[in-house]
């Protein structure tokens, strides 16, 4: 079988960083007029000579935006369900070995419910669960029974857990989870190898083809990401955008979003590899929106208040608000239970909804029959 993996062997570093070294300012003009645009545009969008037309960028950006979504920003929470976890991603807080001594804790049935409660009572109808990786600590069976306890909360359940084999993804599913979210962090290799030294998270390929087993197995919403400041953010972008293309024909029944994370507060014993400037975030989320004018894209609370603020306008269309990235930070555990990583964002939701009205946006807090709208309707992609 054809999978995603064929498709990237197509398109090596290599290949990437030269389409991209190629692009002239005329491509990037040519690429800015076009109405569909295929991958030596996106390229020049990527390329040193995009940002010289961020204006011109900005605006079709902006128009390509509206026209898919309207003027709304839809909202949504994470809860994490657990900080266990065995595997070692050298960037993360929760890696069995980033020294962090904080407490680790698995929400119960009881605290799930708990959390759930306090996030409904703020408005949100949409939740991102979370765990590390740990099927000892949270088995299936686990997220299973945590999926069905938001289903009680919110119409809109998604999870941000270890990959599964596809006969877990069904089971979820049946339970009425509708969104499934993987970051490969990097599609490079060699990078993914040396950051990833325990754990499943370990296999590159058993990741690499998640996202596609859980939209086969019918999740509707799926998003997919690289994690900012591992690799060279200009090939790890050129890959994202290409594997968000493949799933949008090999899971034509989903909506593909993409997210924008990027590496800011991270344990003592790692540096940064590559970091990603402001402007550099900017331009590879324009020129993601103009290769993929349908995908909702996707910004967390990573990220300072001003620059999310500013990004409402220019193409993100969810936006997560008042995170805690603690399990039972809500409403449970305080401050002494490990966190994954601080955020920069911590206005309340009452504060991000404001900010989003101020920018001439409608938050939208149940984004469920959107989704079914966009899944239903293949031929719009
Ligand atoms: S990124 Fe996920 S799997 Fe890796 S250490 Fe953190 S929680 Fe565990």
């Amino acid at each position: 079988m054809y999978t995603f993996a064929d498709e990237l062997d197509q398109w090596p570093a290599a290949r990437v960083l030269a389409l991209i070294e190629a692009a002239s300012p005329s491509d990037v003009d040519r690429a800015l007029r076009r109405r569909e645009r295929g991958p030596a545009d996106f390229a020049a969008l990527l390329s040193p000579h995009a940002p010289a037309r961020f204006e011109d960028l900005a605006r079709e950006a902006q128009r390509l935006t509206r026209k898919q979504f309207g003027r709304t920003i839809s909202l949504y929470a994470p809860i994490y369900v657990s900080n266990v976890c065995g595997a070692d991603c050298t960037y993360c807080g929760y890696a069995v070995r980033s020294g962090n001594r904080e407490k680790r804790v698995t929400l119960n049935p009881e605290q799930m419910r708990r959390e759930c409660g306090a996030l409904a009572a703020l408005g949100f109808q949409s939740v991102l669960l979370l765990t590390g990786e740990a099927r000892y600590a949270v088995p299936v069976d686990a997220i299973a029974e945590a999926v069905s306890v938001a289903r009680e909360f919110f119409p809109s359940v998604s999870i941000e857990v270890y990959s599964m084999d596809s006969a877990d993804y069904e089971r979820l599913c049946g339970l009425g989870l509708d969104g499934v979210t993987i970051y490969m962090e990097t599609y490079d290799r060699e990078v993914y190898g040396r950051v990833h030294l325990l754990g499943e998270k370990a296999n590159y390929d058993y990741r690499l083809d998640a996202i596609e087993r859980a939209g086969r197995a019918g999740a509707r919403k799926l998003n997919i990401a690289v994690l900012l400041g591992l690799g060279d953010w200009r090939v790890d972008a050129f890959h994202t955008a290409l594997h968000a293309r493949y799933l949008q024909r090999a899971c034509w029944q989903s909506s593909i979003a993409v997210s924008f994370p990027r590496l800011g507060h991270v344990p003592d014993r790692f540096h940064i590899p590559r970091l990603v400037s402001d402007a550099e975030f900017v331009q590879y989320l324009l020129a993601m929106r103009l290769y993929l004018p349908e995908a909702p894209l996707v910004l967390s609370t990573r990220e300072a208040p001003a620059l999310r603020d500013r990004l409402v306008a220019l193409g993100i269309t969810h936006m997560s608000a008042g995170s805690s990235t603690r399990p039972g930070g809500y409403a449970t555990h305080g401050e002494d239970v490990l966190q994954q990583f601080a955020l920069e964002d911590h206005r309340s939701p009452a504060e991000v909804e404001s900010a989003i009205r101020r920018a001439g946006y409608d938050p939208v807090w149940k984004d469920f029959d959107r989704a079914f709208d966009t899944a239903a309707a293949p031929g719009g992609r």
